[in-house]
């Protein structure tokens, strides 16, 4: 009896991670679409006891390390992630950056360092943070500084609660006369309480946006129950409003004992993705008081995403880690 050979014209993946590893390189290398690198590296001994803190807090806990940071500081910080993003194979990457009364303008001027001394190795889009909202008179002050600078505007709306659409407003105006992306945080915390992904798509029609607006994160879309969802995904669609996923960031959300469809703490790309939203990747916070652990390893945040909502297809994987990052940052 002949030995049962395997059929030697059928390819054996035994290494899905080289497949997909090799294909980001043929698309020119890793997007990293959402990243804080001017708070990357700034953990400390003496900071470490608020990583546990609410994410509310921590927009205030980092004020004393902000102003006492120099534009040096933040430089060596920010070349020092980057650095490690081009080792990685990075063709490009999307910074926000705080501009605000207490840092003022020293992440400007460290993010005009960072764009010489990285120019032809790697593409940086800088996007202001809004950490003290965009109404309150010195933080609207800021932000208007802030947005003749960065290519694109950053929002935040859950730091205007109870104004979210007028913060919205601002961001989408202000993108709208100055011809740049917005990108938005929105849906972090994991709750049907929050319906920001769906005022972010109706903003972006009512202000004529589509095709120029970002919302990273989402992570409450998959505490909704599947009629919602499936209105915001038509929604986004309509908008056609880009999203961003940052698989470590929020997949430490802590339990709770309210009652949900069964689901992740994570940007649901599984559904996203068939209902024809454009999903891009990124990293978010690098070994600060917000995710101690992260160290901006791309192929992690990757493997996270495909393991967590179970999306084994490859040619999407490989277009979320590249050219649809590359959409969002405005350069497509
Ligand atoms: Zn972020």
């Amino acid at each position: 009896m002949a030995p049962n050979h395997p059929n030697i014209n059928q390819t054996l993946l035994v290494d899905l991670k080289a497949v997909l590893l090799e294909k980001i390189r043929q698309n020119g290398g890793w997007v990293n679409a959402h990243a804080h690198l001017d708070r990357a590296y700034t953990l400390t001994e003496d900071n470490f006891r608020y990583i546990n803190a609410h994410l509310k807090d921590k927009w205030h806990l980092i004020d004393t390390m902000k102003r006492e940071m120099s534009v040096d500081n933040i430089y060596d910080r920010m070349a020092r992630a980057t650095e490690f993003f081009v080792a990685q194979g990075c063709q490009a990457i999307g910074t926000f950056i705080d501009v605000d009364e207490v840092i003022e303008d020293k992440a400007i001027i460290a993010s005009q360092r960072l764009r010489e001394r990285f120019k032809g190795s790697i593409e940086i889009k800088f996007v202001n943070q809004v950490l003290k909202g965009v109404i309150e008179p010195r933080a609207r002050h800021w932000f208007d500084i802030a947005v003749q600078f960065v290519d694109i505007i950053g929002g935040l709306p859950a730091k205007d609660a109870g104004h979210e659409g007028e913060h919205l407003d601002v961001l989408l105006s202000t993108g709208k006369a100055l011809n740049k992306w917005v990108h938005v945080h929105i849906d972090q915390f994991n709750s049907a309480d929050e319906k920001e992904t769906e005022l972010l798509a109706r903003k972006t029609i009512e202000h004529g946006m589509q095709g120029k607006v970002a919302g990273v994160h989402g992570i409450s879309l998959a505490a909704h129950p599947l009629v919602y969802r499936r209105e915001v995904y038509h929604l986004l669609k309509e908008a056609n409003v880009a999203m961003i996923a940052c698989p470590l960031a929020w997949i430490d959300h802590t339990r709770n004992e309210r009652l949900a469809p069964s689901h992740n703490s994570i940007t649901p790309i599984d559904e996203l993705i068939p209902a024809g939203v454009t999903v891009a990747l990124g990293t978010d916070n690098i070994a600060d008081i917000y995710k101690p652990f992260s160290d901006g390893d791309m192929w992690i945040e990757l493997r996270l995403l495909l393991e967590s909502c179970r999306y084994y297809h490859p040619e999407d994987l490989v277009e979320l880690a590249t050219t649809n990052g590359l959409k969002v940052l405005g350069l497509k």
